[in-house]
């Protein structure tokens, strides 16, 4: 079953002014419910993959678990996890990143990569980019080498991508929204 935009387009839902006024929320739960969708989507990751020498995927809280376990298990490869604040247990390492308003933290274990690892970076969506350029910092203080970023979405008029790209590391998206 190749790859199709339009079907998957057409499977997602946008929730405009969501979970504030001006945001248009692109919900992919409709995905976790159509098993064509949820498979057109994890082969396409997994093809790119397959013959490729990444040890390791660090999945970002909390959408993105659900496509990469499926990657790291099809792949057979590790998967870590870049959570919340506060949401590890054990030694950990943080990183903030600015938001609209304020600013957030992900942290990972400090056991999770080491020198050596190639980790793919998996989110179901790049806005701002901040999330991905925190744990791929993390990452990288870890010892452990970013091989790239992937994601379901691309909002490219955010920026997010371009800024990732401009640090060096290359950015794999299956969708983009204008
Ligand atoms: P950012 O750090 O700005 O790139 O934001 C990426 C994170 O925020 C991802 O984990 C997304 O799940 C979530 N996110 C940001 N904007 C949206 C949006 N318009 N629709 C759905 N999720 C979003």
């Amino acid at each position: 079953m190749s790859f199709d935009e339009c079907y998957i387009k057409s499977v997602m839902r946008t929730i405009p002014d969501w979970p504030e006024p001006g945001v248009m929320f692109r919900d992919i739960t409709p995905l976790f419910k159509d098993p064509k969708a949820l498979r057109m989507i994890s082969d396409e990751f997994i093809q790119r993959y397959i013959d490729t020498d990444i040890t390791h995927i660090a999945s970002i809280d909390a959408r993105g678990f659900l496509i990469s376990s499926i990657m790291a298990y099809q792949l057979n490869i590790p998967l870590v996890l870049v959570r919340k604040k506060g949401k590890l247990p054990g030694k950990t390492i943080q990183r903030e990143y600015a938001l609209e308003y304020g600013t957030a933290a992900v942290e990972m274990q400090i056991d999770a990569v080491t020198e050596g690892d190639k980790v793919l970076v998996f989110d179901d969506l790049i806005a701002t980019g901040g999330t991905v350029l925190a744990a791929c910092t993390i990452i990288k203080e870890l010892g452990a080498e970013v091989y790239e970023t992937a994601t379901l979405i691309d909002l490219p008029d955010l920026g997010g991508s371009e800024k990732i790209q401009q640090s060096g590391i290359p950015v794999h998206a299956l969708l983009a929204y204008e």
